[in-house]
């Protein structure tokens, strides 16, 4: 995966460096996201709350620190958890806990909730806001217009930090529609860098269309299947 990323990268003209891997560990277990781990892996991204909890205890108990901070197992450092999935504002709480970052921010409700939330102990969690470039009925994210009204009130908010923006388009096998859906977010985020505001990523590209939100300027590439395999079913109730 990390070479089909720089690959990408490399076609456009960008440092492979600059496109982070974030493992989407989903209805995997926890052993998959250990196995990945041990290869240096540290980013991983979970969708729902209660499933992502019980791997994090189940990982942290098998994957123990040195008092240095680093792992026995494979000699790296802390893991980085990503909340990757709709948020429902009376479910913030363990989110702003046990999180470092979150992807999904598209109402300002939850981004106060997710700021009053935020424990002090930690360090100010890291934030991008989900626009809505598909124009679909089933939308999830805030419209494009209203992004930089909603970066502006999460940058006055003092336990999270805006990072930039998210986006999950219509799926669609063409490339130029791909890359239509991701070039409307990148205008989004100029807009925003434009309005001074330090906004250094953008969360966009998946297993099918990583190639195209590469070429558009995806700093973060969101993988599941084609790193894990297909995901298993997933056990209702979460
Ligand atoms: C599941 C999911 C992914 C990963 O999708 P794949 O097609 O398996 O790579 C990425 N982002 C979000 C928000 C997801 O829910």
């Amino acid at each position: 995966m990390l070479e089909r990323i720089a690959n990408a990268a490399r076609a456009c003209g960008r440092a492979p460096d600059d496109v982070a891997l974030l493992a989407v560990s989903k209805t995997f277990d926890a052993d998959a996201v250990l196995e990945l781990a041990g290869s240096g892996q540290r980013d991983f991204g979970e969708n729902y709350l209660q499933e992502a909890l019980a791997k994090r205890t189940e990982v942290g108990d098998r994957r123990p620190l040195q008092s240095s901070g680093r792992s026995q197992a494979d000699g790296g450092g802390p893991l980085v958890w990503h909340f990757i999935g709709p948020i429902q504002s009376n479910k913030t709480r363990p989110i702003a806990e046990s999180f470092d970052w979150v992807h999904c921010i598209d109402r300002d409700k939850v981004a106060r909730r997710l700021s009053e939330q935020r424990p002090d102990a930690l360090a100010p969690l890291q934030v991008c806001i989900q626009v809505d470039v598909s124009g679909e009925a089933t939308k999830s994210g805030c419209d494009p217009e209203e992004a930089l009204a909603l970066a502006r009130v999460i940058v006055g908010l003092p336990r999270l930090r805006l990072r930039g923006l998210m986006a999950i388009p219509a799926p669609t096998d063409d490339p130029v529609a791909q890359r239509a859906q991701f070039a409307r977010v990148r205008t989004v985020f100029e807009r925003l860098q434009a309005e001074g505001l330090a906004v250094d990523t953008l969360s966009m590209g998946m297993s099918a269309d990583l190639e195209a939100a590469i070429a558009e300027g995806a700093t973060i590439v969101r993988v599941g299947t084609a790193l894990f395999g297909a995901r298993p079913p997933r056990v209702p109730g979460d």
